[in-house]
C-alpha cells in the first residue's frame, strides 16, 4: 500500500475542505483498504468521516426513515425502529456480506460505492429514498448514473438517506455464495400511489422495471409478472450467471418479493 495522509474531520464542513481529487472519505473502509491494498486505487488523503457525531443514527418520522450516512449495516439490521417501520430494509442489512463487513461497512459507504450488485441502492429506488448531502437532497432516481458512478460531485459528502415508508415491501436476493453480493437481487415496494420494482446486480446500475412495475400497479399479485420475458441484451454476463439466466432470476426474484410481501 502506499503512503497517504490520514485526516478525521471533525464536521461535514472539515470533511469537505479537506477533500481533493486525490482523496476518498473514508467510512468504513470496506471498500477503499482492499482497493488501496490491491493497488486498484491510490489516495493522497483520506479523510475518516466516523467521528462526525451528525452522520450517525436512525429516526423515524411520521412517513420516513431517516438513517445517518456513516450507520452500520449492523445497526440497520438489528434497529427495533426500523424492523417496525420497514422490515424489508433491516432484513436486507442483514443478508449484507458477513459479520465483520456487517460491523465496518456503513449505508453512505454503500451507496456512494454504488457497487452494480450492492443492496442498498435497490432500497434507495424502490423506497423512493432522498440523499441528503453537505450542499443539496438528491432523489435516488437522479443519484446512480451508472457503474461505480453517481450524482455526487467531488467533496460532497452524504449526510443521511431518508426512506419512504411503504405500504408494503420485500427484498428478495440471489446472493454470490463467497462474497453474499447480489447475483440478482430484486426489491419490490408498494406505496399508496405506485409500486417500484428496483434490481440490482443484472445490469450495470440499479434500475426500476417499469414493466413489471405497471403491472404490478394494475394488479399486485406475483401472477400478473408470471412468465414474463424480459430482454437480456444489456444484462450481465460473467461466470457467475448468463444474462439470460439473470433475465428469469429477476422475474423468480420479483414473484418472490411479491409474494413475501
Ligand atoms: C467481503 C465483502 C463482502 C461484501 N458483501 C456485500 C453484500 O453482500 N452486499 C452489499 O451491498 N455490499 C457488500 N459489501 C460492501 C460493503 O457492504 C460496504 O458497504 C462497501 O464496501 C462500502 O464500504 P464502507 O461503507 O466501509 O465505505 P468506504 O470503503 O469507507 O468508502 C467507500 C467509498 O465511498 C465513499 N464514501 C463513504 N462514505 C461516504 C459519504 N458519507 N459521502 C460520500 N462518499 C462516501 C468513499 O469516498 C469511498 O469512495 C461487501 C464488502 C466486502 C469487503
Amino acid at each position: 500500500m502506499k503512503d497517504f495522509n490520514y485526516h478525521s474531520a471533525k464536521d461535514s464542513k472539515e470533511a469537505s475542505k479537506l477533500a481533493s481529487s486525490n482523496s476518498a472519505f473514508l467510512a468504513g473502509g470496506m471498500t477503499t483498504i482492499p482497493s488501496m491494498k490491491l493497488g486498484l486505487a491510490t489516495y493522497k488523503d483520506l479523510i475518516d468521516i466516523k467521528n462526525i457525531k451528525k452522520l450517525s443514527g436512525i429516526k423515524v418520522s411520521g412517513k420516513s426513515v431517516i438513517i445517518g450516512a456513516a450507520t452500520k449495516h449492523v445497526e440497520v439490521a438489528n434497529s427495533k425502529d426500523v424492523k417496525k417501520a420497514i422490515p424489508s430494509l433491516s432484513s436486507l442489512a442483514e443478508g449484507i456480506g458477513d459479520p465483520q463487513v456487517r460491523n465496518r461497512g456503513t449505508i453512505g459507504g454503500s451507496i456512494a460505492n454504488n457497487d452494480p450488485s450492492a443492496d442498498y441502492p435497490s432500497a434507495c429506488i424502490a423506497l423512493n429514498a432522498t440523499i441528503h448531502t453537505n450542499e443539496r437532497k438528491i432523489e435516488a432516481s437522479k443519484f446512480f448514473k451508472g457503474m461505480f458512478e453517481t450524482a455526487l460531485k467531488k467533496g460532497e459528502l452524504i449526510e443521511a438517506v431518508e426512506f419512504q415508508i411503504p405500504e408494503k415491501s420485500s427484498y428478495q436476493k440471489h446472493p454470490n455464495p463467497a462474497s453474499r453480493y447480489a447475483v440478482v437481487g430484486v426489491y419490490v415496494a408498494k406505496h399508496k400511489s405506485d409500486v417500484n420494482v428496483a434490481v440490482t446486480g443484472a445490469k450495470s446500475c440499479v434500475y426500476n422495471d417499469k414493466e413489471m412495475a405497471k403491472a404490478l400497479s394494475g394488479n399486485f399479485s406475483s401472477s400478473s409478472i408470471d412468465g414474463m420475458d424480459l430482454d437480456s441484451s444489456d444484462m450481465n454476463s460473467d461466470i457467475h450467471a448468463s444474462a439470460e439466466y439473470r433475465a428469469s432470476l429477476v422475474v423468480t426474484q420479483a414473484k418472490k418479493a411479491v409474494d413475501a410481501c
